[in-house]
């Protein structure tokens, strides 16, 4: 499962002569100090993000080796002569000052990129240095995608929940377990972009249910089966009612029935309920019910005589 997230770019690596060791193992020309450019880059952390999505430290850790040496590209666009960066060494930063929304120690994968100073770089440099090429988002992929609430992959057979909600104050959110693969990285200038891109896909991908069973759409997956019951019991309790106003009408007037027939199926809940009420109401004057229950003024007679063996 293919997953994106998003980063930050972090601003100038400080030694530069100590990562020039680390950045000559990918470079293939020697390089020196004024030829590159560092930075660092915010991957992706154990924060619950809004996606309701999470990574396990052990993830984190994992992808730590996963994107070594991986290129990174601005705006999204994959082509050779933009691959502006790339990662030389990635870190797994654990800051105990900082806890996340579940009160854990926050803990974030930082990767260290470097850019060659040349003339067409120029412009992406001055970006991050002035902090206007900020945003970041990665491409993973995770073997398992797992509730927080039952511990069952999400949306799968035994898994019902729904990320998002809470259930007996626990908040249900996906947990990323065991990383794959790690593809590109990449400066965005909007990373709201993303979502606006999901839902064109949504209109293409053959309808609601063909969304929700795609990659991108497999997040409402849940949300869809919950509310695809509820409309499942709302059709069968619409055609309950439509048969009980027609065995209604037939009781009543049977001289009815035919037309009552011909219109029923268009008949909403409300007319139908209202209909109904009409009808019994009809029969409750035309037969109305026999109490069998002795009446407030009558006595039963009791002498014993019945239980003498
Ligand atoms: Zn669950």
């Amino acid at each position: 499962m293919k997953i994106i997230k998003a980063g930050s770019a972090q601003g100038a690596a400080s030694d530069i002569a100590g990562e020039l060791e680390a950045i000559r193992a990918f470079a293939k020309a020697e390089l020196t100090e004024d030829e590159v450019y560092t930075f660092g880059v915010l991957l992706c952390d154990n924060e619950i993000d809004r996606d309701f999505e999470r990574f396990s430290e052990k993830t984190l850790e994992e992808l730590r080796e996963l994107f070594m040496g991986k290129t990174g590209i601005s705006d999204h666009r994959w082509s050779s002569d933009n691959q502006k960066a790339r990662i030389y060494r990635t870190e797994l930063i654990r800051d105990e000052t900082k806890k996340n929304s579940l009160g854990m120690p926050y803990v974030y994968l930082k990767g260290y990129a470097y850019m060659l100073r040349t003339e067409s770089n120029a412009d992406l440099i001055a970006e991050i240095e002035g902090g206007i090429k900020k945003e970041t988002s990665i491409g993973c992929a995770v073997a398992r995608i797992l509730c927080s609430v039952c511990g069952e992959d999400m949306g799968g057979s035994k898994c019902s929940h729904i990320r998002g909600r809470t259930y007996g104050g626990k908040l249900c959110y996906a947990e990323l377990v065991g990383a794959v693969d790690a593809y590109e990285w990449s400066f965005v200038a909007v990373p709201a972009q993303r979502n606006a891109g999901v839902m064109k896909k949504f209109a293409l991908h053959g309808g609601l249910k063909g969304f929700v069973e795609s990659d991108e759409g497999r997040y409402f997956y849940a949300e869809y089966r919950e509310l695809e019951k509820s409309a499942k019991l709302g059709k069968r309790y619409l055609q309950e009612l439509r048969k009980e106003v027609l065995r209604l009408g037939l009781l009543c007037d049977r001289e009815l029935h035919g037309a009552l027939r011909g219109v029923i199926g268009q008949m909403e809940d409300e007319e139908l309920l209202e209909l109904k009420r009409v009808f019994e109401e009809r029969l409750e004057d035309r037969f109305p019910l026999v109490t069998q229950l002795p009446g407030r003024d009558e006595t039963v007679a009791f002498d014993g005589g019945e239980y003498l063996v």
